[in-house]
This record gives C-alpha cells, structure tokens and sequence, in this order.
C-alpha cells in the first residue's frame, strides 16, 4: 500500500455534537488527504451500553449524514457499519484467544467508563471492548489511530496483540500508532468536562442559531461575575473556552474586556454564539442535501460495505492460511 492506513471510528449515537466535531471529525477530516481511511459506524459497540436497537440504524444514518456534511470524503474513505462485516466478529473471536483477562481488566479505561456511567454490573463485553476494537483496526491492516489521549490504552492493548499474533504465527499485522487528537476535548455547556446527550449539554452540528442561541444563554461562566461592570476570569469560563477554538481572533480583546468590566456576559455568549453558527452554517446547508437525498446517503453506506468487506475478506483469508484454518 501506498499511503499509511488509518482506522476510525465512532459509536453511532446519532446527530453529533460541536465536541465530536472538535475532538475527532476535524481531525478526520485533515488526515483523509494523507492516509488512507477507513471509516467505522461502530454498531456493536453501542451494545455494551445500550441494548435497545430500534434506533441504531436511524442513528447510524444521521451520524454518516454528519460525516459527510462536515467534509469526510466517501470517495477517498469507505464508511461502513461494523455489525455489516462479518469478519469483525470472527477476528475478535481469535484475538479473544491472544489476551489475558487479568490485562483487560488492567485497562484503565474500564475503570474510567464503570465510574462515568455509573455501571453496577460489568458485562463480558465491557471486558472485551479493547479486543473488539483491536480486530476493528487490525483487520484493515490500520498503521494508525486517530485518538484523544483516554484512547491510547485500547491502541496499546491492539499492539499487543498485533505482536503476539505475529509471534506466534507469521507477521500479518502492523502495530499501529495513535495519532493524538490536538485539541481533544470541549466541555459541556453546563461544565461538564464531557459533551455529551446524556447529559444534555451539547450544541449540535445541526442546530440553528436560535437554537445556538438559546443553548449558549445558560452556558456556565465565572459564577463570581454577575452583570456587566463586574471584572470576570476568563480562566474559570467555560465560554471563553469556546471563543479559544471558535472564535480565536478575538480572544485577546474579550480577555482584557472580561477582566476590566468593560464585556458583559450576555453579550460575550452572543459573539460566541454568532461565530459558532458561522462555523455551523456551511455543514447545516450540506447537511440538508443529504436530508433530502437519502437515497444517496445509502448508496455511499453500501458502497463503503462493499469495500470494506473486500479488505476485511482478504485480511481473514490470510489469518486463517496463516493459523492453518483455511
Ligand atoms: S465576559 Fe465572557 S469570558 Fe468573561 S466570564 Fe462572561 S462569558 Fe466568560
């Protein structure tokens, strides 16, 4: 291959979020020039949290719909649904076989996710969601991950068992390297250092500027500013945080204005409301084509089956040559 092969992949969950877009889609979006991409609508993994299916495809389309509309290119990168492709099943099986349950339960990820969602009883796939991901990235062979920093034990539990496949057959797999997410993550609107819909304090990538708006006026800012004319530290606001990433010019000015007196509140949030739609208003337009062509978001979703499928095939083709189960 050419070009280093990058996997990604996100849980679908529906209309993303400006913390999606920041954390991982932008991120995304530049690679796609310089590696080849694979894209994954990852399905199954929704499960571990989550059991009722009626909305998973609905959700898996309005989250492709957001892929496209903010620029991921389906001609460049397939984008696939992960429950589509079996061969994600049978190479997480054999992986399965390749790691101790002592080191998954090391994983400090799993500790993190049983706290933050309050999880009483871990499921086996809990446990094994490191190994899921692992066929995930190594069926496709990926040289690399895109990932915020609480990502990088899942891709090194995948080294480990890229090398120890390769040890103890022949070398099939790379071990990928995770490609660090720059500005990996943006708080919630009401502080949270999650966005997130469970939490309901998101701005979404479609929503409008009313809606932006009215999200922003309860957004959390320096409790000890009340009204304009009392001096704010932008340092303890979570709206400044948002002027940094969208609105960077003016940064400088609203630091000075917020500690002087001289900005109030309201206004800043309306600024940084205005710059947040600006950002959202290409994507919003996009994203209504694609609404009103569903026909060919399917078509993009099928294509991108169809391609992944043909690696992946290749893939367990040479797995099973290699371990003599062919
Ligand atoms: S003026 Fe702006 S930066 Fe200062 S506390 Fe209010 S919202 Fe935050």
């Amino acid at each position: 291959m050419d070009k280093k092969r990058i996997l990604s992949g996100m849980r679908p969950t529906g209309k993303l979020h400006i913390g999606h877009y920041v954390g991982a889609l932008e991120n995304w979006i530049n690679l796609q020039n310089n590696y080849e991409s694979y894209h994954l609508i990852a399905d199954y993994h929704v499960l571990t949290t989550k059991l009722d299916t009626s909305h998973i495809y609905q959700d898996s389309i309005d989250m492709l719909i957001d892929w496209l509309a903010t620029g991921l290119d389906p001609v460049k990168s397939p984008m696939f649904r992960q429950s589509q492709i079996k061969e994600h099943t049978e190479l997480n099986l054999i992986f399965g076989m390749l790691i101790t349950v002592n080191r998954l339960e090391r994983n400090p990820t799993l500790k993190d996710q049983i706290r933050d969602l309050n999880i009483e009883n871990v499921i086996y796939g809990h446990l094994g969601y490191p190994v899921l991901q692992a066929a995930d990235i190594l069926l496709y062979k990926g040289n690399a991950v895109p990932v915020g920093e609480d990502q990088v034990p899942h891709v090194e539990i995948t080294r480990e068992i890229a090398r120890k496949f390769n040890n103890q057959y022949v070398e099939v797999f790379p071990e990928p390297e995770p490609l660090l997410t720059k500005f990996a993550r943006l708080s919630g609107l009401d502080g949270n250092a999650k966005m997130s819909k469970s939490l309901n304090n998101t701005i979404l990538l479609s929503d409008e500027p009313e809606t932006v708006k009215a999200k922003l006026k309860k957004a959390v800012t320096d409790p000890n500013k009340l009204r304009k004319g009392d001096p704010g530290n932008p340092d303890i606001c979570l709206v400044f945080s948002y002027h940094k990433k969208f609105n960077p010019g003016e940064v400088p000015e609203i630091d000075t204005n917020c500690r002087s007196g001289a900005l109030g509140c309201v206004d800043c949030k309306m600024k940084c409301a205005a710059k947040i739609s600006e950002m959202l208003a290409p994507i919003i337009e996009k994203r209504k084509l694609y609404e009103n062509d569903i026909k060919s978001v399917k078509d993009i979703l099928e294509d991108g089956e169809k391609r992944a499928r043909k690696t992946a095939q290749e893939t367990m083709a040479e797995v099973r040559e290699k371990m003599n189960l062919g």
